[in-house]
Formats: structure tokens, C-alpha cells, sequence
């Protein structure tokens, strides 16, 4: 086995001893910043031996780095800082994120390390299919690209057609890409009849929103690739803070870089070993703004066990979806992900779906757009009404509640470039 950084190979002891001295040290920086130096006012430092002692720190929540916009979170003058990113803003107002020179440079070789790790060389051509300017999945893994030295194309998001035209011409070995988009690539190819085979990419990196199972299969399928979990955020620098490796069973956090804690969403105590809750993050390294107990409304678990890798680092689960994505229909709580996961299980059904809360008769009810597949569309209306019947049944017996499905033709629902949205709430309009 071979690995691009001699800390991913620490043990458990090494990684636990670097992250006791970083922490105290990430806590010296962070008290430089108004921010912090309001928030921690009245702590001794020294309360904070090492890492087991995070938990006396206070958890530092998205609102409020969004109330520290523009410049509290800042623990460096101005003149050390040389990139800000600002969060998708997928949940709400966006979050600025300000980086050193170090921070930079770190935050490339964390992503280098990921890449390497799942067989990504520097003589291989990357192409980066992912939106730049604000959002860090465009300089965060391009800059990782050039870090691990591949000739990196910057090709962002859209012209699909010029997209497979530099991949044929350049002999592109990996590409990152959202799982979204990469559906809708994959779509087109089969139209065209282009056998994904005959195309010279065999990685890809897909990240940034949540995805199952079934969908990683099917983007490994359409695209002719092997396909590697990528996660991260704006807040903990973007994309290279966990990532799949070629084991493709759960996502290494790098803790090294980040110590990791998972928190019960409610009352923030940590959850059993192995439960699921709250991801909670603390960066280690970065100097420009240092976040304690970042509170990322994200869900996982940890996964128990050692990964064959040789890798120490804990692995986290796939996100199950982000607190806040959790909707209640009828006294159910239900995710996303568990609706994507059944409407996935069935070949007929397409990429894409949308759920849909409405009211009817005064009761909460889900509706759910879902894309069929071209060659399953032209069936007779008995054998659609069977799949509908049957979708609405599996659907009901995970969330306990009876969704109404509609099958609709395909490429119908809209395509999003970025980020999917896979819930809209039209009660609100009602009410
Ligand atoms: P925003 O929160 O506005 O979307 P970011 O662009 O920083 O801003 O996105 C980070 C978020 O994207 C994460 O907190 C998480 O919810 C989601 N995300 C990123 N990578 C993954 C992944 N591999 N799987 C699931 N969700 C992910
Ligand atoms: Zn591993």
C-alpha cells in the first residue's frame, strides 16, 4: 500500500498526541480572534490539556459564524489572509471563510492525500466538472489536483458537450464531479449511445451533496468509473476533510487535520460509540480562522472496526442528510435518503425525483415526482400503474406514511448544475 502523507499511517496513539498539541495551540490562535475572545472570555486555557478535553469548550454554531460576517472569526491581520470562500448557501445566508498562505497550502495536501489514496497519480489528467469561483469544490480540489502535480483542467460545470470532448481528447483518468450532474452525464451518454467504456475515465470523486448507496452504483455504471465519496464543507475548509478510500466503506476523517465528535442533534451530549447524530468539527491546523466545536447540522455515525487501508483514522458513515432536512408528515420523521434509497432500488426509475409536502383536505401529504426511464415510459398504462402501486408500498412500509407517486417522462424535472434540491415544502404557501 502505498500513501501520499506519512500522517495517515500514524497510530492511533501519534494521531491522539497531535491533536492534544494542536488543539492547544488552535485555542491560543483562536483567542486572537474577537469572535473567540468574547466567546471563551473568562476560560483558563489550561483547563484544556489535550484533546479529551474538548468537550469543555463550547460549541461554535453556523449562526454564529454567520452573525461574525464579515470579520470576527478573523485570527490573523488582514494582510496574512489571502483567499476567502463563501459557503453554497444551500440552508440559508451564506458563511465567509477567510485562509492564510499555510492554510491554503494545507488545506491542497489534505485533498492531494485523499486523491492519492484512491489511485490518482500526477501522470494522470483530472478534470474538475464542479462550479468554481465561491464554492470550494472548484480551487479546494483543483488546487489538491495540482498539489499531487496532475494536469488539471478546470472545466466547471455545464457545456456536457465540450465536457466529453476534453475528457476523449485529453485522456482524462478522474474527474470530480457532483452525483447530481454526473446522473445527467450519464443520461446523456446513453442517449447518444455512447458506450461510457469507450471513455478514458476511471475515477470519480463525487461529493458535496447526500447521496445513497444505489446512486454511487448507478454513477459507477453510467459512467464506466469506480466512484469515491468525497465530504467536506466551506467551514472546515471545503472538500478534504473525510473522503472514501479505495476500500469504498465509510469516509476517513483526517484527524490529523480535524478532531471529529458526533453529538446527539438536541441536547449536544456525545451519542453512543457507533450511534448517529451531529458531526461536530474542530479544525487543527488552520491559522486564518479557527473553528472550535463546529456544530455541521450534518448526520452520520462513526463506522467500528479498523479499515484493511492501513489508515488509523476513523471512518464516518455516508451523510445520512443534514438536520435540517428532516421533515414531519403525519408525526413521522423522515429523510431524503430514505425515500431516494427505495425509488433507487427500481430499475425503471430514473436520476431524478422530487418530493413534493402539500396539504390536501387539511391533512400533510408527500407527493413524489419521480423521472421513469426512457425505455420504460412507452409501457402500457397497467404495467405503470403496477410500478406506481408498488413504489407507493415499498415507500410506505420505510416511512410509514403513503405517498402519492406520479411517474413522469424523462429529463422532465428541473437539472440543477450545483447542489439538487430534492424537497419542496408548498405547505408553507397554504398556510
Ligand atoms: P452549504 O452548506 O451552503 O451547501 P457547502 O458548499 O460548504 O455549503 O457544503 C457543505 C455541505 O454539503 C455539508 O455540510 C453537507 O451537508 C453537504 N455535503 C458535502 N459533501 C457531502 C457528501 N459527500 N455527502 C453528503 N453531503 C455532503
Ligand atoms: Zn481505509
Amino acid at each position: 500500500m502505498e500513501y501520499f502523507d506519512p500522517a495517515e499511517t500514524w497510530s492511533r496513539d501519534a494521531l491522539l498526541h497531535a491533536q492534544s498539541v494542536r488543539l492547544r495551540a488552535t485555542l491560543d490562535r483562536a483567542l486572537r480572534s474577537p469572535f473567540y475572545s468574547r466567546r471563551l472570555k473568562g476560560m483558563d486555557p489550561a483547563e484544556i490539556a489535550g484533546a479529551e478535553d474538548i468537550a469543555k469548550l463550547p460549541f461554535t454554531t453556523k449562526d454564529d459564524v454567520r452573525a461574525a460576517y464579515p470579520w470576527d472569526m478573523a485570527a490573523v491581520p488582514l494582510e496574512e489572509l489571502v483567499r476567502l470562500h463563501v459557503s453554497s448557501g444551500t440552508t440559508g445566508v451564506p458563511v465567509a471563510v477567510y485562509h492564510t498562505r499555510d492554510d491554503v497550502e494545507t488545506w491542497a495536501s489534505l485533498m492531494a492525500r485523499c486523491m492519492y489514496m484512491v489511485g490518482i497519480r500526477k501522470n494522470d489528467v483530472f478534470q474538475n466538472i464542479a462550479g468554481y469561483g465561491l464554492f470550494t469544490g472548484g480551487l479546494g480540489i483543483h488546487y489538491g489536483a495540482e498539489r499531487l502535480g496532475c494536469l488539471t483542467i478546470p472545466a466547471g460545470t455545464g457545456n456536457t458537450r465540450r465536457q466529453l470532448k476534453l475528457l476523449r481528447d485529453m485522456r482524462v483518468a478522474a474527474i470530480h464531479i457532483i452525483p447530481s450532474y454526473a446522473l445527467y452525464l450519464g443520461a446523456m451518454l446513453m442517449d447518444e449511445g455512447v458506450d461510457p467504456r469507450s471513455l478514458p475515465v476511471r475515477i470519480a470523486l463525487i461529493g458535496a451533496e447526500p447521496h445513497t448507496e444505489e446512486i454511487r452504483q448507478r454513477i459507477e455504471y453510467l459512467l464506466g468509473v469506480k466512484a469515491y465519496n468525497s465530504y467536506g464543507l466551506s467551514e472546515m475548509n471545503g472538500p478534504g476533510v473525510a473522503f472514501e478510500c479505495l476500500a469504498q466503506n465509510g469516509l476517513h476523517v483526517w484527524e490529523d487535520a480535524y478532531i471529529a465528535e458526533i453529538v446527539d442533534p438536541e441536547s449536544g451530549r456525545p451519542v453512543a460509540e457507533g450511534e448517529t447524530g451531529e458531526l461536530v468539527m474542530t479544525t487543527l491546523i488552520r491559522r486564518g480562522m479557527p473553528l472550535l466545536r463546529y456544530r455541521t447540522r450534518d448526520l452520520t455515525r462513526f463506522l467500528p472496526g479498523a479499515c484493511a487501508c492501513g489508515r488509523r483514522h476513523r471512518r464516518i458513515d455516508r451523510i445520512l442528510g443534514r438536520v435540517d432536512d428532516m421533515f414531519i408528515i403525519k408525526g413521522c420523521n423522515i429523510y431524503p435518503l430514505q425515500i431516494e434509497h427505495i425509488l433507487m432500488s427500481f430499475p425503471e426509475v430514473g436520476g431524478t425525483y422530487l418530493i413534493i409536502l402539500e396539504q390536501a383536505d387539511n391533512m400533510d401529504q408527500i407527493r413524489i415526482q419521480v423521472e421513469i426511464r426512457e425505455e420504460y415510459f412507452i409501457e402500457d398504462m397497467r404495467a405503470l400503474q403496477g410500478l406506481q402501486r408498488k413504489i407507493a408500498a415499498r415507500i410506505r412500509d420505510e416511512i410509514l406514511v403513503t405517498p402519492k407517486i406520479d411517474l413522469v417522462e424523462p429529463k422532465s424535472l428541473p437539472r440543477a448544475e450545483g447542489k439538487a434540491r430534492r424537497v419542496e415544502d408548498r405547505r408553507l404557501i397554504l398556510k
